[in-house]
Protein backbone atom coordinates (compact mmCIF):
# COMPACT_ATOMS: atom_id res chain seq x y z
CA UNK A 1 0.00 0.00 0.00
CA UNK A 2 2.65 2.52 0.88
CA UNK A 3 4.51 1.66 -2.27
CA UNK A 4 1.70 1.95 -4.23
CA UNK A 5 0.72 5.76 -2.41
CA UNK A 6 4.38 6.59 -3.60
CA UNK A 7 4.13 5.52 -6.90
CA UNK A 8 0.68 7.18 -7.15
CA UNK A 9 2.65 10.67 -5.90
CA UNK A 10 5.52 10.17 -7.91
CA UNK A 11 3.35 9.95 -11.07
CA UNK A 12 1.42 13.15 -10.13
CA UNK A 13 4.23 15.42 -9.83
CA UNK A 14 6.62 14.02 -13.23
CA UNK A 15 3.21 14.16 -15.25
CA UNK A 16 3.27 17.37 -17.56
CA UNK A 17 -0.50 19.19 -17.06
CA UNK A 18 -0.42 21.44 -19.93
CA UNK A 19 -2.85 24.36 -18.98
CA UNK A 20 -3.88 27.81 -19.20
CA UNK A 21 -1.59 30.36 -17.03
CA UNK A 22 -1.94 33.91 -16.59
CA UNK A 23 -0.57 36.74 -15.19
CA UNK A 24 -2.05 41.03 -14.43
CA UNK A 25 0.17 43.86 -13.00
CA UNK A 26 -0.08 47.96 -13.13
CA UNK A 27 2.50 48.84 -15.13
CA UNK A 28 3.09 51.46 -18.14
CA UNK A 29 0.06 53.21 -16.27
CA UNK A 30 -2.00 50.45 -17.08
CA UNK A 31 -3.39 47.00 -17.02
CA UNK A 32 -0.23 44.32 -18.68
CA UNK A 33 -1.26 41.13 -18.74
CA UNK A 34 0.14 37.57 -20.28
CA UNK A 35 -1.54 34.20 -20.86
CA UNK A 36 -0.51 31.30 -22.27
CA UNK A 37 -0.40 27.51 -22.40
CA UNK A 38 2.26 25.51 -21.46
CA UNK A 39 2.72 21.86 -19.79
CA UNK A 40 5.37 23.25 -17.21
CA UNK A 41 4.00 25.60 -14.60
CA UNK A 42 7.25 26.57 -12.71
CA UNK A 43 8.71 27.40 -16.76
CA UNK A 44 5.39 29.10 -17.80
CA UNK A 45 5.83 31.13 -14.69
CA UNK A 46 9.58 32.10 -15.49
CA UNK A 47 8.19 33.20 -18.94
CA UNK A 48 5.48 35.39 -17.72
CA UNK A 49 8.04 36.90 -15.63
CA UNK A 50 10.08 37.59 -18.18
CA UNK A 51 7.36 39.46 -20.33
CA UNK A 52 6.71 41.60 -17.24
CA UNK A 53 10.26 42.77 -16.66
CA UNK A 54 10.42 43.66 -20.54
CA UNK A 55 7.42 45.60 -20.23
CA UNK A 56 9.13 47.27 -17.07
CA UNK A 57 12.34 48.24 -18.70
CA UNK A 58 10.39 49.69 -21.70
CA UNK A 59 8.39 51.81 -19.61
CA UNK A 60 11.81 52.31 -17.59
CA UNK A 61 13.07 54.06 -21.15
CA UNK A 62 9.96 55.29 -22.94
CA UNK A 63 7.90 56.76 -20.02
CA UNK A 64 7.92 60.91 -19.81
CA UNK A 65 7.01 60.58 -16.36
CA UNK A 66 10.11 59.04 -15.71
CA UNK A 67 12.92 61.37 -15.09
CA UNK A 68 15.68 59.16 -15.93
CA UNK A 69 13.97 57.70 -19.05
CA UNK A 70 15.33 58.19 -22.64
CA UNK A 71 12.54 59.88 -23.85
CA UNK A 72 13.06 62.70 -21.06
CA UNK A 73 16.74 63.41 -21.54
CA UNK A 74 15.88 63.80 -25.46
CA UNK A 75 12.70 66.30 -24.15
CA UNK A 76 14.75 67.96 -22.02
CA UNK A 77 18.00 68.42 -24.72
CA UNK A 78 16.56 67.52 -28.28
CA UNK A 79 15.75 71.51 -28.93
CA UNK A 80 19.51 72.50 -28.30
CA UNK A 81 21.65 69.52 -29.07
CA UNK A 82 21.20 66.09 -31.42
CA UNK A 83 20.72 63.58 -28.78
CA UNK A 84 22.11 60.11 -28.90
CA UNK A 85 19.51 57.60 -28.19
CA UNK A 86 19.27 54.19 -28.33
CA UNK A 87 18.64 51.47 -30.85
CA UNK A 88 15.58 50.57 -30.01
CA UNK A 89 14.51 54.08 -29.50
CA UNK A 90 15.94 54.61 -32.79
CA UNK A 91 13.61 52.28 -34.29
CA UNK A 92 10.58 53.14 -32.86
CA UNK A 93 10.91 57.02 -33.72
CA UNK A 94 11.44 56.10 -36.72
CA UNK A 95 8.57 53.93 -36.93
CA UNK A 96 6.72 56.73 -35.45
CA UNK A 97 8.00 59.12 -38.31
CA UNK A 98 6.66 56.94 -40.41
CA UNK A 99 3.20 56.69 -39.70
CA UNK A 100 3.37 60.61 -39.37
CA UNK A 101 4.32 60.66 -43.09
CA UNK A 102 2.05 58.28 -44.15
CA UNK A 103 -1.25 59.92 -42.39
CA UNK A 104 -0.16 63.33 -43.21
CA UNK A 105 0.34 64.52 -39.78
CA UNK A 106 -2.11 63.06 -37.97
CA UNK A 107 0.00 60.84 -36.18
CA UNK A 108 2.78 62.66 -34.68
CA UNK A 109 4.36 62.08 -31.42
CA UNK A 110 5.45 65.50 -30.99
CA UNK A 111 1.49 66.08 -30.21
CA UNK A 112 3.27 66.88 -26.77
CA UNK A 113 4.58 70.00 -27.21
CA UNK A 114 0.45 70.46 -26.28
CA UNK A 115 -0.01 67.32 -24.94
CA UNK A 116 1.69 68.42 -21.48
CA UNK A 117 -0.79 70.75 -21.31
CA UNK A 118 -3.43 68.71 -20.37
CA UNK A 119 -3.87 67.34 -17.40
CA UNK A 120 -7.63 64.74 -17.45
CA UNK A 121 -7.58 63.84 -13.78
CA UNK A 122 -7.25 67.87 -12.71
CA UNK A 123 -9.62 68.89 -15.57
CA UNK A 124 -7.29 71.07 -17.03
CA UNK A 125 -6.71 72.36 -20.30
CA UNK A 126 -4.46 74.82 -22.21
CA UNK A 127 -6.79 77.54 -23.18
CA UNK A 128 -7.18 79.25 -26.64
CA UNK A 129 -4.02 81.98 -26.41
CA UNK A 130 -2.00 78.79 -24.81
CA UNK A 131 -3.40 76.18 -28.43
CA UNK A 132 -2.18 79.48 -30.35
CA UNK A 133 1.00 79.60 -28.62
CA UNK A 134 1.59 76.32 -29.02
CA UNK A 135 0.42 74.24 -32.30
CA UNK A 136 3.30 75.31 -34.50
CA UNK A 137 5.69 73.36 -32.13
CA UNK A 138 3.77 70.19 -33.05
CA UNK A 139 5.50 69.05 -36.40
CA UNK A 140 6.89 65.56 -36.83
CA UNK A 141 9.15 67.23 -39.70
CA UNK A 142 11.18 69.42 -36.76
CA UNK A 143 11.59 65.80 -35.11
CA UNK A 144 15.11 65.38 -37.07
CA UNK A 145 16.35 61.55 -36.63
CA UNK A 146 20.27 61.06 -37.98
CA UNK A 147 20.16 57.59 -38.76
CA UNK A 148 24.14 57.59 -39.07
CA UNK A 149 24.34 58.96 -35.82
CA UNK A 150 21.47 57.61 -34.46
CA UNK A 151 20.28 60.87 -33.18
CA UNK A 152 16.92 63.22 -32.30
CA UNK A 153 17.02 66.74 -32.31
CA UNK A 154 13.95 69.30 -31.92
CA UNK A 155 13.83 72.12 -34.72
CA UNK A 156 11.83 73.88 -32.76
CA UNK A 157 12.45 75.02 -28.69
CA UNK A 158 9.97 74.34 -26.44
CA UNK A 159 9.13 71.31 -28.46
CA UNK A 160 8.36 67.57 -26.81
CA UNK A 161 7.35 64.45 -28.04
CA UNK A 162 5.21 61.10 -26.19
CA UNK A 163 5.45 57.99 -27.78
CA UNK A 164 1.82 57.16 -25.26
CA UNK A 165 0.11 56.50 -28.80
CA UNK A 166 3.09 53.44 -30.29
CA UNK A 167 5.17 52.48 -26.93
CA UNK A 168 2.22 50.30 -25.45
CA UNK A 169 2.39 47.93 -29.28
CA UNK A 170 5.82 48.01 -29.51
CA UNK A 171 5.89 46.59 -25.80
CA UNK A 172 3.47 43.74 -26.68
CA UNK A 173 5.63 42.94 -29.65
CA UNK A 174 8.14 42.73 -27.74
CA UNK A 175 6.50 40.50 -25.13
CA UNK A 176 5.52 38.20 -27.83
CA UNK A 177 8.56 37.60 -28.76
CA UNK A 178 9.68 36.52 -25.38
CA UNK A 179 6.73 33.77 -26.00
CA UNK A 180 8.00 32.89 -29.18
CA UNK A 181 11.38 32.85 -28.18
CA UNK A 182 10.38 29.71 -25.03
CA UNK A 183 8.28 27.88 -28.18
CA UNK A 184 4.98 28.99 -26.72
CA UNK A 185 2.47 28.37 -29.36
CA UNK A 186 -0.52 29.42 -27.93
CA UNK A 187 -0.79 32.68 -25.71
CA UNK A 188 -1.32 36.69 -25.55
CA UNK A 189 -0.05 39.68 -24.37
CA UNK A 190 -1.83 42.78 -23.31
CA UNK A 191 -1.47 46.20 -22.45
CA UNK A 192 -4.41 48.56 -21.92
CA UNK A 193 -6.06 48.97 -25.54
CA UNK A 194 -3.58 46.60 -26.96
CA UNK A 195 -3.52 42.93 -27.66
CA UNK A 196 -1.73 40.37 -29.23
CA UNK A 197 -2.58 36.89 -29.87
CA UNK A 198 0.17 34.19 -30.38
CA UNK A 199 -1.93 31.45 -32.14
CA UNK A 200 -5.35 30.18 -31.45
CA UNK A 201 -7.30 29.20 -27.97
CA UNK A 202 -6.11 25.18 -28.96
CA UNK A 203 -8.83 24.60 -31.74
CA UNK A 204 -11.09 27.54 -31.30
CA UNK A 205 -10.32 30.94 -31.71
CA UNK A 206 -9.25 33.84 -29.57
CA UNK A 207 -12.55 36.18 -28.58
CA UNK A 208 -12.04 39.98 -27.74
CA UNK A 209 -14.49 42.21 -27.41
CA UNK A 210 -15.01 45.98 -28.55
CA UNK A 211 -16.09 48.08 -25.98
CA UNK A 212 -19.37 50.00 -26.63
CA UNK A 213 -17.77 53.51 -25.86
CA UNK A 214 -20.46 54.90 -23.81
CA UNK A 215 -21.69 52.25 -22.08
CA UNK A 216 -19.50 50.59 -19.14
CA UNK A 217 -19.00 46.93 -19.30
CA UNK A 218 -20.90 46.54 -22.83
CA UNK A 219 -19.32 45.19 -25.63
CA UNK A 220 -19.91 46.30 -29.08
CA UNK A 221 -18.75 43.58 -31.10
CA UNK A 222 -17.16 40.32 -30.15
CA UNK A 223 -14.31 39.18 -32.95
CA UNK A 224 -12.90 35.75 -33.13
CA UNK A 225 -9.03 36.04 -33.92
CA UNK A 226 -6.06 34.13 -34.40
CA UNK A 227 -2.55 35.08 -34.72
CA UNK A 228 -3.72 39.02 -34.97
CA UNK A 229 -3.19 42.00 -33.03
CA UNK A 230 -6.02 44.44 -32.06
CA UNK A 231 -5.47 48.10 -30.85
CA UNK A 232 -8.47 50.38 -29.61
CA UNK A 233 -8.54 53.73 -28.74
CA UNK A 234 -10.80 55.44 -27.57
CA UNK A 235 -12.29 58.71 -26.11
CA UNK A 236 -13.50 57.32 -22.81
CA UNK A 237 -10.18 56.36 -21.36
CA UNK A 238 -9.09 59.72 -20.20
CA UNK A 239 -11.21 62.44 -20.59
CA UNK A 240 -13.41 65.42 -19.03
CA UNK A 241 -16.33 67.40 -19.88
CA UNK A 242 -16.57 70.97 -19.70
CA UNK A 243 -19.97 72.63 -21.10
CA UNK A 244 -21.13 69.60 -23.14
CA UNK A 245 -17.70 69.31 -24.48
CA UNK A 246 -14.94 66.48 -24.27
CA UNK A 247 -11.52 66.50 -23.44
CA UNK A 248 -9.95 63.40 -24.28
CA UNK A 249 -6.46 62.41 -24.74
CA UNK A 250 -6.71 61.84 -28.59
CA UNK A 251 -5.32 65.37 -30.20
CA UNK A 252 -5.61 66.51 -33.35
CA UNK A 253 -1.87 68.01 -34.08
CA UNK A 254 -3.17 70.55 -36.09
CA UNK A 255 -5.49 72.24 -33.21
CA UNK A 256 -4.04 70.75 -30.16
CA UNK A 257 -7.44 69.85 -29.60
CA UNK A 258 -8.85 66.70 -28.93
CA UNK A 259 -10.10 64.51 -32.46
CA UNK A 260 -13.99 64.50 -32.65
CA UNK A 261 -14.92 63.03 -35.40
CA UNK A 262 -15.41 59.31 -33.87
CA UNK A 263 -15.95 57.90 -30.21
CA UNK A 264 -13.49 54.61 -30.79
CA UNK A 265 -11.07 52.86 -33.35
CA UNK A 266 -10.28 49.89 -33.01
CA UNK A 267 -7.68 48.50 -35.86
CA UNK A 268 -6.54 44.46 -36.79
CA UNK A 269 -3.21 44.20 -37.97
CA UNK A 270 -0.24 41.82 -37.94
CA UNK A 271 1.61 43.26 -35.16
CA UNK A 272 0.79 45.48 -32.48
CA UNK A 273 3.13 48.44 -32.93
CA UNK A 274 0.94 48.95 -36.39
CA UNK A 275 -2.36 48.13 -34.82
CA UNK A 276 -1.57 50.46 -31.97
CA UNK A 277 -0.51 53.69 -34.49
CA UNK A 278 -3.49 53.40 -36.35
CA UNK A 279 -5.98 53.10 -33.91
CA UNK A 280 -4.65 56.56 -32.93
CA UNK A 281 -3.95 57.61 -36.56
CA UNK A 282 -7.44 56.54 -37.59
CA UNK A 283 -8.89 58.30 -34.74
CA UNK A 284 -7.42 61.74 -35.46
CA UNK A 285 -8.23 61.21 -39.60
CA UNK A 286 -12.14 60.20 -38.83
CA UNK A 287 -14.39 57.92 -40.71
CA UNK A 288 -13.64 58.87 -44.08
CA UNK A 289 -9.86 59.19 -44.64
CA UNK A 290 -9.03 57.35 -41.47
CA UNK A 291 -11.04 54.16 -43.90
CA UNK A 292 -9.18 55.35 -46.54
CA UNK A 293 -5.91 54.66 -45.28
CA UNK A 294 -6.82 51.08 -43.62
CA UNK A 295 -7.98 49.82 -47.16
CA UNK A 296 -4.42 51.68 -49.32
CA UNK A 297 -2.39 48.91 -46.28
CA UNK A 298 -2.35 44.98 -46.77
CA UNK A 299 -3.56 42.97 -43.83
CA UNK A 300 -5.31 45.65 -41.80
CA UNK A 301 -8.79 46.42 -41.13
CA UNK A 302 -10.55 48.29 -38.67
CA UNK A 303 -14.01 49.37 -36.98
CA UNK A 304 -15.02 52.86 -35.94
CA UNK A 305 -17.57 53.93 -33.85
CA UNK A 306 -18.72 57.43 -34.61
CA UNK A 307 -19.84 60.58 -32.42
CA UNK A 308 -23.27 59.75 -33.86
CA UNK A 309 -22.69 55.94 -32.57
CA UNK A 310 -23.04 54.73 -35.92
CA UNK A 311 -20.31 51.64 -37.23
CA UNK A 312 -18.21 51.70 -39.62
CA UNK A 313 -16.06 48.47 -41.12
CA UNK A 314 -13.49 48.25 -43.13
CA UNK A 315 -14.01 46.30 -46.33
CA UNK A 316 -13.13 42.59 -45.39
CA UNK A 317 -15.13 42.90 -41.83
CA UNK A 318 -18.56 44.45 -42.94
CA UNK A 319 -21.32 42.50 -42.15
CA UNK A 320 -23.40 41.33 -44.85
CA UNK A 321 -26.04 43.98 -45.37
P1 LIG B 1 -4.29 54.28 -24.98
O1 LIG B 1 -4.12 52.81 -25.21
O2 LIG B 1 -3.37 54.90 -23.97
O3 LIG B 1 -5.72 54.72 -24.88
P2 LIG B 1 -4.10 55.15 -27.69
O4 LIG B 1 -3.47 54.17 -28.59
O5 LIG B 1 -5.54 55.39 -27.79
O6 LIG B 1 -3.63 54.88 -26.23
O7 LIG B 1 -3.33 56.50 -27.91
C1 LIG B 1 -3.57 57.62 -27.08
C2 LIG B 1 -2.25 58.20 -26.66
O8 LIG B 1 -1.51 58.56 -27.84
C3 LIG B 1 -2.40 59.46 -25.87
O9 LIG B 1 -2.50 59.22 -24.49
C4 LIG B 1 -1.12 60.21 -26.23
O10 LIG B 1 -0.07 59.74 -25.41
C5 LIG B 1 -0.85 59.77 -27.65
N1 LIG B 1 -1.39 60.69 -28.69
C6 LIG B 1 -2.46 61.54 -28.60
N2 LIG B 1 -2.68 62.17 -29.76
C7 LIG B 1 -1.73 61.71 -30.63
C8 LIG B 1 -1.44 61.99 -32.01
N3 LIG B 1 -2.17 62.83 -32.74
N4 LIG B 1 -0.38 61.32 -32.56
C9 LIG B 1 0.36 60.46 -31.84
N5 LIG B 1 0.13 60.16 -30.55
C10 LIG B 1 -0.91 60.77 -29.95
MG1 LIG C 1 -2.67 53.80 -30.30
Amino acid sequence: MKYLLISFLFFVHCSAQAAWHSRYESTMGTRVGVELWHDDEVQAERIMAEVMEEMTRINQTMSPYIESSELSEVNRQAADNPVAVSLELFALLSKAQRFSVLSEGAFDISFASVGYQYDYRAQQRPDKDALAAGAYRIDYRQVQLDPELQTVKFGRQGMRIDLGGIAKGHAVDLGIAVLQKHGVKHGLVNAGGDTRLLGDRRGRPWVVGVKDPRVEDKQAVLLPLVDEAISTSGDYERYFEEDGVRYHHILNPMTGDSAREVQSVTVLAPDSTTADALSTTVFVLGVERGLALVESMANVEAIIIDNQRKMHYSSDLAPPE
